[in-house]
């Protein structure tokens, strides 16, 4: 009996071991919200009631947002839209995950496809005539990624000439377009398009923001390496319908208090957290 319960136990916590380590670790605090708290037709009302909200984030970019086995997607930005939800009463499981490339964010937060999108989400001016942001909630910084070998490309001067890889939309193609006009730029729809190029010498450089390009050095680090320093400032936003300003000013007031309360830090810790040091938190701007 001694040693069955003993092996029983034993079981028990292997499977509940094996649960935790799945999940990522804990979900951020859901709270006990009473959808009449908040004003009557705002956007907060109407999510709080419906107990559901639809985020875009991306599915390809590990560290931030990455398709799971389970078929939700983990992230730094995935347990910020968590943080945000739970703010609303909204639990994990009640959250639609929708995936979203650098080109279409804005087109979906404008057709309602999306309350939010949390994806690596540069906040800048161009944007901001037609959805607005809340944050920042991480400043990210354009870089340059190449193949462990090459030790010709340290930074974007030396990519005169060359073929570099990107994505449509986003705004670290628009910087190689408009400032290194030398550079060779092949755009494609994702980031993980542009890693069969790089590892076939197709192209010499991918690049966007350093923290995308760590995670991907992190998962094939006999491959590929960053080269040089980061060479923009990539503050990230919470996008949302423009003219939602009472959404947006909930949304800076829930990520100010996750700063300070050790959310922020905790869903860092729990994912981008594991491959880089943890950031300051930025300052918010209510625009
Ligand atoms: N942060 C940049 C952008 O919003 C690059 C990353 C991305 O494409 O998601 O365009």
């Amino acid at each position: 009996m001694r040693m069955k319960r003993t092996l029983l136990s034993a079981i028990v916590a292997s499977t509940l071991a094996l649960a935790a380590c799945s999940s990522g670790g804990d979900d951020p605090e859901v709270k006990d919200v009473d959808a009449s708290k908040f004003e009557a037709g705002s956007t907060m009302a109407k999510l709080a009631d419906a107990g559901k909200i639809t985020v875009g984030t991306k599915f390809d970019q590990p560290l931030f947002g990455l398709k799971a086995p389970s078929g939700d997607p983990e992230g730094f930005d995935v347990e910020i839209a968590k943080i945000i939800a739970g703010e609303l009463g909204i639990s994990a499981d009640n959250i639609e995950w929708v995936q979203t490339v650098s080109a279409n964010r804005e087109p979906f937060i404008e057709q309602g496809q999306v309350d939010i999108v949390v994806a690596t989400y540069t906040i800048n001016d161009d944007r901001k005539k037609v959805v607005d942001f809340a944050g920042p909630y991480y400043v990210a910084g354009q870089s340059l990624m190449v193949l462990k070998d090459n030790n010709d490309i340290k930074g974007p001067d030396d990519l005169a000439g060359k073929k570099v890889c990107s994505v449509d939309g986003s705004t670290p193609a628009k910087n190689i377009l408009e400032n290194y006009p030398d550079a060779e730029l092949v755009t494609l729809d994702t980031y993980t398009d542009c890693l069969d190029p790089l590892r076939n010498k197709q192209v010499d450089a991918v690049t966007t923001d350093n923290v995308i390009l760590a995670g991907y050095v992190s998962q094939n680090e006999d491959e590929f390496k960053l080269a040089g320093d980061q060479f923009t400032a990539e503050p990230y936003g919470i996008g949302l319908k423009k003219g939602d300003d009472a959404f947006r000013a909930f949304i800076n007031d829930t990520l100010e208090a996750a700063f300070t309360d050790g959310r922020w830090e905790e869903a860092w810790k729990s994912t981008a957290g594991t491959v880089l040091p943890v950031p300051d938190a930025p300052t918010i701007d209510r625009y």
